[in-house]
């Protein structure tokens, strides 16, 4: 499903010179599988998030998902293929001033389904996500943790299976953050997604399939 094979990545800064974000990884993650990263801070686990939809290109290695090689692609091929990757930060990254129907629509700007399908399928997320009926309330007045359910919800609606979540309750007091890591959850279990999920909280790190402690030799 993602297959990332002897990926790296370096960079320059002007203090530092070149040095290595991400050492050389490879790693298999199955079909619907929930696979963890963890690290101590500046280990590279956002570079390696990055690496997997190529918002970061890869100095060496290539990454494969679903068979298809992502390091092949021209930009304008890789644009569409991120149209089926979901995404979910830790800081929600939702346009804050539109509505929740809004923030929805973008992901399935490419579904080209009628808009009385679209209309339902977003009333279906919201349900799953415990925000029914939010269509029209304006992001910005929801809380933090409302706006990562919003988050999530725009993940379930993309057509592809592979969800990247960078610190996604981070910013969450405890009780909300395995709230929403539930729901994180249920997209591999009801929709069979694959999850690649950056996290420091080590319960978190439990419930998943595989956990990659970068900070180790890989
Ligand atoms: P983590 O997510 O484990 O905290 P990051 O992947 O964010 O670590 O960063 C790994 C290292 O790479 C850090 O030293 C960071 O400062 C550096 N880094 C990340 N992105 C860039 C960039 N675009 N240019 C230069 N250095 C970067």
């Amino acid at each position: 499903m993602i297959t990332l094979d002897n990926v790296s990545k370096k960079y320059q800064t002007r203090d530092k010179g070149w040095f290595t974000a991400v050492e050389p990884t490879s790693l298999h993650i199955n079909q619907g599988e929930i696979f963890g990263l963890m690290g101590y801070s500046g280990a590279g686990k956002s570079t390696l998030l990055r690496l997997i939809n190529l918002l970061e290109r890869p100095d060496t290695g290539k990454v494969l998902i679903d068979n298809q090689d992502l390091t092949a692609m021209s930009e304008a091929q890789l644009r569409q293929a991120r149209q089926n990757i979901g995404m979910v930060f830790q800081q929600f990254n939702l346009l804050s001033n539109r509505t929740v129907a809004d923030n929805l629509l973008i992901g399935m700007h490419y579904a080209k389904a009628s808009r009385a399908e679209q209309a339902e399928q977003i009333r279906r997320a919201l349900q799953a996500v415990g925000l029914k009926g939010s269509e029209r309330t304006r992001v910005n007045v929801l809380s933090g943790g409302e706006q990562q359910r919003v988050a999530i919800a725009r993940c379930m609606l993309k057509p592809g299976n592979v969800v990247l979540a960078d610190e996604p309750t981070g910013s969450l007091d405890r009780r909300l953050a395995h709230e929403v890591f539930g729901l994180i959850l249920s997209m591999r279990e009801r929709l069979g997604k694959s999850i690649v999920v950056v996290t420091h909280d080590l319960e978190i790190a439990r419930r998943c399939d595989e956990v990659l402690d970068i900070a180790h030799p890989r």
